[in-house]
């Protein structure tokens, strides 16, 4: 089948995972205008990787989310961040795990993907590529950062707030991005699924994924990956591909959300947490947000 030019598909994530007995007027708000954002990027032929990049940016600024500004800190007090990026024609990925105070993980995490000679930096070393690549970093930490515990989401099932984008642009591209400050009370040291390739996040030229939830059940079902194999190898749809990764995670014990489109612009956004902040669109969907409604 020939892709048309006018083929496009967006979704975004702000992490599986709500509380009905809160009120998420304002991420809905938010996640209204990042959908309209980036239908405007993508039809005005922006790449798919340039666009989940600056989708996700501008959810790691606004402090709604638990990534970026909206970071807790972990039980040592630091605010250690995950971040990864994937390219779905060259398989190319890019991905920073436990860096302290770089304004945007999900750009150093572009960094790493655009240097080529690593996939993955950690800790001091991440933080010393990022500065190095000239990004910013927070300077008064104690000022930046929202914790999200102290202002009432002590509930530990809204304690997801990742946040991730994936897109199929014009010219048939898809990428995938993902960046999180992690669950709630981590201990220091500890990374999620978000920066490993293939766990949280992953692109290639069939399907690109990001995932929220438990990490460590998603780094132990490879669930991002595993979309990927169930269409590549066994010729499922998106949608039960998507649901059967998502059913191996919940069969280990684990649970969140996922975002997932194919080449072909199909989307799917299946959780089995409370509920996932996420909207959507594309060539044949107008714009969505859901938070709790089914998928
Ligand atoms: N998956 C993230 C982690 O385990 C958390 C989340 O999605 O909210 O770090």
């Amino acid at each position: 089948m020939t892709l048309s030019s006018t083929t496009y598909a967006l979704i975004v994530h702000g992490g599986a995972g709500a509380d009905p007995a809160l009120d998420y007027r304002e991420q809905e708000a938010h996640l209204r205008d990042l959908i309209s954002q980036g239908q405007d990027r993508l039809l005005s032929d922006e790449s798919a990787l340039d666009t989940v990049v600056a989708l996700v940016k501008d959810m790691e600024s606004c402090g709604l989310y638990v990534a970026g500004k909206g970071s807790a800190p972990n039980r040592e007090g630091a605010v250690e961040l995950d971040a990864s990026v994937m390219e779905g024609a060259s398989q190319k990925a890019g991905a920073v795990a436990a860096i302290q105070n770089a304004l945007h993980p999900v750009e150093a995490a572009r960094r790493v993907l655009a240097d080529g000679r690593n996939v993955m930096l950690a800790g001091a070393g991440a933080g010393a590529f990022a500065r190095e690549s000239g990004l910013d970093f927070v300077e008064d930490p104690q000022a930046y950062y929202v914790d999200h515990v102290k202002h009432g989401s002590k509930n530990a099932d809204a304690g997801h707030g990742t946040v991730g984008a994936v897109a199929l642009d014009l010219s048939g591209n898809l990428a995938a991005a993902t960046s999180t400050g992690g669950t709630f009370h981590k201990m220091a040291g500890r990374v999620g699924d978000t920066p490993v390739i293939g766990a949280g996040t992953w692109a290639d030229d069939t399907v690109a994924v990001s995932c929220t939830g438990l990490g460590e059940f998603f780094i132990r079902a490879g669930t991002a990956h595993d979309i990927s194999a169930r269409m590549r190898y066994g010729g499922a749809s998106l949608r039960e591909a998507a649901a059967a990764a998502l059913a191996e995670v919940k069969r280990l014990g684990g649970n969140g959300g996922l975002i997932a489109v194919d080449r072909l612009g199909n989307i799917a956004m299946p959780y089995n947490s409370k509920g996932m902040k996420r909207a959507a669109a594309s060539h044949q969907a107008a714009p969505v947000v859901r938070i709790f409604e089914p998928e």
